[in-house]
C-alpha cells in the first residue's frame, strides 16, 4: 500500500522513505506527488504507470 513500483525498471518508492534526492521526504505519499511525477531512475514512465505492490 506504501510502496509503489516502476514497470519499467523495478524503481519502487517507498512512501515511509520518500525519495530524498528527488525532493520528496518521508512520509509523502505516492498519492501526494505530483502528477507530472516520472520514475527517478528511468524517466520513462509517469506516475499512472507505477504499481502499487501490496506485499510489505
Ligand atoms: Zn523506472
Amino acid at each position: 500500500m506504501l510502496k509503489h513500483q516502476c514497470p519499467e525498471c523495478s524503481y519502487i518508492y517507498d512512501a515511509k522513505i520518500g525519495d530524498q534526492f528527488e525532493g520528496y521526504p518521508p512520509g509523502r505519499l505516492f498519492s501526494d506527488l505530483p502528477d507530472d511525477f516520472t520514475c527517478p531512475d528511468c524517466a520513462v514512465r509517469f506516475k499512472i504507470d507505477f504499481i502499487e505492490v501490496s506485499s510489505a
